[in-house]
């Protein structure tokens, strides 16, 4: 954990320190604030949530010689990424039966990866796991799923290629329930050519995996380095899915963690995980307090 950390605050230690520098300054004028605005925009914060925390700051910061701007600054990012919001996983059903994690987001967007890292946390944890590769989609998926599998050692259930992916989801559940795990992760398929066609799917694999055991989170993974891209899938898949928690990828690669300001805002649920590398162990749970600390270097 204490490496992620370092990673993440390799890649956004440029938000908060240039944040806190400006802040310092003597003298807190009319130019000062505009570049704490550009900062804040060019992180990826959004122009609402910016110009709350400039004007919450500016409040603050008034009075010569009171608060101290790094405590000021550190109370304002952590109400900024509202650190009062639940963020721990339902990854267990109840009655005996398994809980069923959903995860859905468009292709390229970390979602086999993320199946994968998560199902070598859980298993880290003591839990039993099944994946399914409802992917069927890309050939690919189901291959790298079925490898994540091997290396994790953890049962994935996948159909031949181009199989509907409601009834691989299907199997998952029940080889699942039937080998009494406390969890199924179902990788599904990302396209998102139209909302009519993502709903039905992702609907129609929603009711066949309910009539065997609750869906107990339906996991949205987005892209961070994707931007106002990104925004508009989690708006879309938002109107399709009962979305219950967002997993951050690529924050490693990307300065621009304000996105998790706005994301959350878009979708009223929190960043559970954020993905910082390509490795296995790369998954964490987002912790605000850990992540505005990376901020503030
Ligand atoms: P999917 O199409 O959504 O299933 O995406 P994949 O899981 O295949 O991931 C797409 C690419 O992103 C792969 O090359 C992954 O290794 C990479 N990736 C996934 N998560 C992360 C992350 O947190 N950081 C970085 N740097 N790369 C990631």
């Amino acid at each position: 954990l204490v490496r992620l950390r370092q990673r993440l605050a390799g890649s956004q230690s440029g938000l908060g320190r240039g944040l806190l520098a400006l802040l310092s300054r003597d003298r807190l004028d009319e130019d000062t604030w505009e570049s704490i605005e550009d900062t804040l925009l060019t992180a990826d914060v959004g122009v609402a949530p910016t110009q709350e925390l400039v004007d919450r700051l500016r409040t603050r910061l008034r009075v010569e010689g009171g608060e101290d701007p790094r405590t000021v600054l550190r109370e304002e990012l952590l109400t900024l990424v509202d650190g009062g919001m639940d963020r721990r996983l339902q990854v267990s059903g109840a009655d005996g039966k398994p809980g069923v994690v959903l995860v859905v987001g468009v292709n390229g967007s970390g979602k086999t990866t993320t199946v994968g890292k998560l199902s070598r946390i859980l298993v880290a944890e003591d839990h039993t796991v099944v994946l399914g590769a409802a992917d069927t989609f890309r050939a690919a998926a189901v291959e790298q799923l079925a490898t994540w599998g091997e290396r994790v050692g953890v049962d994935v259930v996948r159909g031949p290629e181009g199989t509907d992916p409601a009834s691989v989801a299907f199997d998952a559940v029940r080889t699942g329930v039937d080998a009494g795990v406390d969890t199924v992760i179902i990788d599904t398929a990302g396209r998102l050519q139209n909302k009519a066609g993502l709903m039905d799917e992702l609907g129609k694999v929603k009711r066949v995996i309910e009539k065997q055991a609750p869906v107990t989170e339906v996991l949205l993974v987005l892209d961070a380095t994707t931007g106002q891209n990104g925004l508009i899938q989690a708006r879309v898949f938002g109107e399709v899915a009962d979305v219950t928690g967002i997993v951050l990828t690529k924050l490693d690669g990307s300065a621009k963690g304000g996105i998790v300001v706005q994301v959350q805002r878009e979708l009223g649920v929190p960043v559970k995980l954020v993905g910082l590398g390509e490795g296995a162990d790369d998954l964490a749970p987002f912790e605000p307090g850990a992540f505005v600390d990376a901020l503030l270097g």
